[in-house]
Formats: C-alpha cells, sequence, structure tokens
C-alpha cells in the first residue's frame, strides 16, 4: 500500500487525486486537508477513514469535529493543521494540491520530513523554487510534477540526460480569449473568463488560463523543475490540448506527451512514478482527430505572460510579486471588485514599484507577498 496525504482534497486536483486511489485500490489515504468544505471532507473521511484531517477555518473545524465524532478521525486546523497533515509519520508521498503561495509551508516541511511531493500546488515552486529545490535535494526527496504540461516534460525526458535538454516546448491550450485583442476583452464577465475550452479545473486557475498568467507561471515552474533558464522555455499555442509539451534534445529531436485532456493520468504518474498504470478513460483517436495545430502566443494581448518571463529571468523576490499580485487581483476579479484586463494591470504595477531582494528567506517572500497585497488594496 503506497501511503499519501493531500493538501487541497476538496479541489479540482484532490478529488481526481482521490479517484485515483479510489481506482487502484493499493493508495491508504492517511491525511487529508481543506479550505472549508466540511460537506465534501466528512464524505471523503467517510470513504477513506483518514488518520487525520485539517480544515483552515477554526469554527468549521469545530463543526466537523461533532460531525465525524463516530469515526477515528482526528480533527486539526489552521496552519499548524496543514503542517501537522504535511508531516505525517507514516506517509510516503504528500500531494500538494492546496491553492496558492499558502502551500510555502507545508511543503518545505514535508521535505524536511522526507516526503516526495507529488507538486500540483505550482505558486509555491514559482515564489520559492531557490529554497525547495535544494532542500529536496539535501534530503532526497523527489519533487513529482503533477500540473499536466511538466508531467509530459518529466515523462519526455525519462531514459535522458538533462545535459542533452536544448529547449522545453510548453503548450498551452490558448485559453477562452485566443485570437481575441485587447479592445475585445474589456467587458469580460466573471462567468466567460470560467470557460475554459479543453480542461475543467478550480476557479483560480481556470482565470490564469484566460490571462495566459497560468503560462507565465508554468514557465517558471519549468525553470525551477528541470534546471533551465526561463530563456530556454518556449511557450507554443496547441489549441486541441493534445501534446502537453515537449522537449527538443541538442540533436535537434523533439520527444513530446500526447494525451487526450485527463489530469488523472499526471496525477497517477506521479504517484506511481516510475511505473505506468493502466488507466481508464479516453484514447486520443488520430483518424478523427485529423490535424493538430500550432500558433506562437500573442504576448502583446497577453502580456502578463511576458511580464512573467521578466519576473522569472530577474528572479529573486520578483516571482513572488508576480504571483501574490496575481492570486489577489484574480481573487478581487471573481468578486467582481475590478475589471478583467486590470488583473495584468495590477501585476505590472506591483512589479514596477517593487525592490527587488536577491535570494529571499521564507520570511521576506511572505513579507514581500503582504507588502504586494498592502499596495493593492490602497488603490482604491
Ligand atoms: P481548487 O480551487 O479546485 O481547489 C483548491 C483546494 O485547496 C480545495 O480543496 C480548497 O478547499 C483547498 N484550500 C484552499 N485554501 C485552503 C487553506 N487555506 N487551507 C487548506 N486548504 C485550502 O484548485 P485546483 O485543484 O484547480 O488547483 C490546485 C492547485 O493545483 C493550484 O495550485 C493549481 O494551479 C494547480 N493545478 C491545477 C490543475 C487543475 O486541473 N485543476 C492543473 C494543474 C495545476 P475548499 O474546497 O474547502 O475551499
Amino acid at each position: 500500500m503506497k501511503k499519501i496525504a493531500i493538501l487541497g482534497s476538496t479541489g479540482s486536483i484532490g478529488t481526481q487525486t482521490l479517484d485515483v486511489a479510489r481506482e487502484n485500490g493499493d493508495i491508504e489515504v492517511l491525511g487529508l486537508a481543506a479550505g472549508s468544505n466540511i460537506d465534501l471532507l466528512e464524505e471523503q473521511i467517510r470513504e477513506f477513514r483518514p488518520e487525520l484531517a485539517a480544515v483552515w477555518s477554526e469554527e468549521k473545524a469545530q463543526e466537523l469535529k461533532q460531525r465525524i465524532a463516530d469515526t477515528n478521525t482526528r480533527v486539526v486546523s489552521g496552519m499548524d493543521g496543514l503542517l501537522e497533515v504535511s508531516t505525517m509519520k507514516n506517509t510516503e508521498i504528500l500531494v500538494t494540491a492546496i491553492v496558492g503561495m499558502i502551500g510555502i509551508r507545508p511543503t518545505i516541511e514535508a521535505i524536511k520530513a522526507g516526503k516526495d511531493i507529488a507538486l500540483a500546488n505550482k505558486e509555491t515552486l514559482v515564489t520559492a523554487g531557490h529554497i525547495i529545490m535544494p532542500l529536496a535535494l539535501e534530503h532526497q526527496v523527489s519533487i513529482l510534477p503533477v500540473d499536466s504540461e511538466h508531467s509530459a516534460i518529466f515523462q519526455s525526458l525519462q531514459g535522458n540526460k538533462a545535459k542533452s535538454v536544448h529547449k522545453i516546448l510548453l503548450t498551452a491550450s490558448g485559453g477562452p480569449f485566443r485570437g481575441k485583442k485587447e479592445e475585445d476583452l474589456m467587458e469580460i464577465r466573471v462567468e466567460d473568463a470560467l470557460k475554459h475550452p479543453n480542461w475543467s479545473m478550480g476557479q483560480k486557475i481556470t482565470i490564469d488560463s484566460s490571462t495566459m498568467v497560468n503560462k507565465g507561471l508554468e514557465v517558471i515552474e519549468a525553470k525551477w523543475l528541470f534546471g533551465v533558464d526561463v530563456d530556454q522555455v518556449q511557450v507554443i499555442v496547441q489549441p486541441q490540448s493534445i501534446i502537453h509539451s515537449m522537449v527538443e534534445y541538442v540533436d535537434g529531436a523533439v520527444i513530446a506527451q500526447l494525451g487526450t485532456p485527463d489530469m488523472k493520468l499526471p496525477i497517477q504518474y506521479a504517484l506511481y512514478y516510475p511505473e505506468r498504470r493502466y488507466l481508464p478513460g479516453e484514447r486520443v483517436d488520430f483518424w478523427s482527430l485529423g490535424k493538430l495545430e500550432f500558433e506562437k502566443p500573442d504576448m502583446d494581448t497577453f502580456y502578463g505572460l511576458k511580464l512573467a518571463y521578466e519576473a522569472g529571468r530577474t528572479g529573486g523576490s520578483l516571482p513572488t510579486v508576480f504571483n501574490a499580485a496575481n492570486e489577489l487581483a484574480v481573487s478581487q476579479f471573481l468578486k467582481r471588485e475590478i475589471k478583467y484586463l486590470e488583473i495584468v494591470e495590477i501585476i505590472e504595477d506591483c512589479m514596477q514599484a517593487h525592490q527587488i531582494i536577491e535570494n529571499p528567506t521564507l520570511e521576506q517572500i511572505l513579507d514581500t507577498e503582504t507588502a504586494t497585497y498592502d499596495r493593492i488594496k490602497s488603490r482604491r
């Protein structure tokens, strides 16, 4: 039995991780953590019987405690609760499917406790990659990518040496507004931006995909996961989302991973790596697919991607500003407090105002996050 814990078990990646566990039957789920959705968390506890469950909100944690008093699951709350789930004695893998920079501390503590990380929570790597990657090396734990593109790159790297990599070809669907120009995006509503053409995901990443900020975060994520410069990562729009990413080697060979869009594949690959397991579901039918298309991304309209390259190239605390500004701006857009185009305007404004700290400590990263939030909140 493989023993895992999941941060963000009630979300899109979290529930699909539990689907993989259920379908395989040989994964023991020892810990679960969620924000506030205790209805779903209760169902998960009753099905998977974990030792520990964490709820961010203290009030909801108390309510859950009463509801599941007939089970053996212990309920904890807040950051201490997240850290407890992340460092449980008997888990082998921590699945980080929580959304946002809140994942940094639990990821760091899990690595120190010797857990392999199945990493979906890209915001952690974007902002603290310079801390996470050396720490993982020191503690000899693996950081296994769950993001479909990074899993595709990881799969395309198997059997090859890192030094023979020339370029990473990171594919993007282009999102719901592919081909649109700034004037078409002025009146975009929340419900328009939440319609992704190919993937069904949590709200934040769906908005990020529409602005292409998600692809920008992924460029920086690739830099840390695969030890390349951001300028070695080329974004290619592949509207059908069949090619999940590719690696170009020094001899010109390009190796890609293809498949229908289904997050269970990268989740399962991360959990069982290096083993490949049977996964039911739709297969790519090349006869009916007919053709695959490729485009250059429009970085003038979707200049959040350009800002991500700048943040990734500069490094230090700038990726934290890029990410933190986006996190708050997206949540303001989801609450209909700002307009769609303001998301990237806010990121640019925060990046321009920031005094870069080289090699920031965890504390400096969290201070930078707070300072970025304060700047955005003082806008109005
Ligand atoms: P969702 O919004 O669907 O889920 C987020 C999860 O995090 C929920 O379980 C939520 O709990 C939990 N959560 C939020 N805040 C806290 C908190 N303070 N303490 C504990 N738990 C918390 O997100 P996704 O699953 O879409 O994305 C998760 C991560 O994976 C993101 O970093 C995203 O970029 C990445 N990712 C997602 C992909 C996808 O297909 N969805 C693909 C690739 C990467 P609650 O439900 O109670 O609010």
